[in-house]
């Protein structure tokens, strides 16, 4: 459920009209709606009821500050994967022992940082990092607490780019290799082997990849306990997929998801960890776009919108679909005819959707991009000299520009001339 209707024929962002979005501020746009947000994070606290355990946001989904702080109030904790990732947690009021820093290439740049600022805990994926965690922390003068990111070798049944629990991709250690790797860890002194971690993939519209991997995860914490290493912290990633065509798909929920954590790893007594983005962002934005010229082509009709793929590239790089809607809702029985919908960055590849059903629209009406939330303006950039889109923030009646859309001469002058020109 999200908190975009239609009211009075026309659609609202909670109770904002989303063109009175498009009026203050410009279009494209995206709008994130405050109660969506929070009424995901909750769904996923409830469902972990019972068990000690924290929700930690996977922050890369969607990182606004205003974003983080919205739900850090709400007493999430943050996955973070970059040493920027970790400094926004931070300039959120995040405490550190709230974020977690996942991620294959730490540097020992980001590895002090956050031993620094204070941590929760490193989810290590590789020997290498290990050591460079070990010497940097010897050398801050802490014990970094750690778990291991194992490579399950399942199956995730996602998009290729988005998958990451097979032995063939680039995250964590096999799962073969764990009792080595962390009877390693448990032989260096600036390290604290404290858990398990675990994440398959993003978009899984099945729950039993998942089950399957934590089921070994939780084999895996007997024998790590009877090889002396005090397991008592599962962090089981995120990846929980999200409806993005209303009509046909109906993905878990939370509550189904959290109920299996229970079954497959509820007996261990660990402290539990889950890291959604997708599903506490996705579906709590929109991007609005305006259509610039409806063009009759040979066989077929274009809308041309003036958001394009540098503004929400998911089309493009995971042929991602995305319900797109009218502003203005249609009247009942109106008839729809077939549209490819593109922006006007110069590559075929800017293309949002082929021969999509639409009712008729005409230059100058606002369409919205649903579930488009996570992986949207984070994704974003200024290809085309195009500027950085606007984000707005609604709860309730009112709402907030949370990055204002840069002028041409801001996005000008932040490149420097060398003196021999
Ligand atoms: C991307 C990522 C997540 C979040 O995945 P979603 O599909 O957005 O829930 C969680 N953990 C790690 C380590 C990630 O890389």
């Amino acid at each position: 459920m999200d908190h975009f209707l239609y009211r009075n024929g026309v659609l609202h962002a909670e109770d904002v009209p989303v063109a009175e979005i498009a009026v203050a501020v410009g279009t494209p746009f995206y709008v994130y709606s405050t109660a969506t947000l929070l009424r995901h994070f909750t769904l996923f606290d409830d469902a972990l009821d019972g068990m000690d355990h924290l929700v930690c946001y996977a922050m890369k989904a969607a990182s606004n500050q205003a974003i983080l702080k919205t739900l850090a109030q709400a007493g999430a904790g943050m996955d973070v994967v970059s040493g920027g990732e970790y400094a926004r947690a931070k300039a959120a009021g995040v405490p550190g022992d709230k974020i977690v820093f996942s991620g294959v290439g730490k540097t020992a740049e980001e590895i002090r940082t956050a031993l620094t600022g204070g941590i929760r805990q490193f989810n290590v994926e590789s020997e290498p990092e290990m050591e460079v965690l070990n010497r940097v922390a010897g050398e801050v003068g802490v014990v970094a607490p750690i778990t291991i990111r194992v490579n399950p070798d399942v199956d995730a049944k996602t998009h290729a780019k988005i998958s990451t629990g097979k032995s063939e991709n680039k995250f964590g250690i096999p799962i073969a290799r764990a009792r080595e790797v962390y009877a390693m860890a448990g032989a260096m002194d600036h390290i604290e082997v404290i858990g398990i971690d675990v994440h398959i993939g993003s978009q899984l519209t099945d729950l039993t990849p998942f089950e399957l991997a934590y089921q070994k995860v939780a084999e895996l914490t007997v024998q790590l306990r009877e090889d002396g290493h005090d397991i008592r912290r599962l962090d089981l990633g995120g990846g929980l997929g999200i409806p993005y065509a209303r009509s046909n798909e109906a993905p878990p929920l939370p509550t189904d998801y959290g109920a299996m954590v229970k079954r497959t790893v509820g007996h261990l007594g660990c402290e539990v960890e889950i890291e959604p983005g997708r599903l506490i962002a996705g579906n709590a934005g929109l991007m609005v776009s305006e259509v610039i010229y409806v063009k009759s082509g040979e066989g077929r009709d274009f809308l041309i919108l003036d958001g394009a793929m540098n503004d929400l590239i998911r089309p493009a790089m995971y042929e991602a679909h995305h319900d797109i809607v009218p502003v203005v809702e249609p009247a009942p029985g109106t008839e729809q005819a077939p549209y490819d919908i593109v922006g006007p960055v110069c590559e075929s590849g800017d293309t949002f959707a082929k021969q999509r059903m639409m009712p008729p629209l005409v230059a100058g009406d606002l369409v919205a991009f649903r579930s488009a939330g996570a992986y949207g303006a984070v994704m974003s950039s200024e290809y085309n000299t195009r500027p950085l889109i606007p984000e707005v923030l609604v709860n309730g009646d009112q709402y907030a520009v949370i990055r204002a859309r840069p002028t041409f001469d801001e996005m000008i002058n932040r490149d420097t001339i060398p003196e021999w020109l």
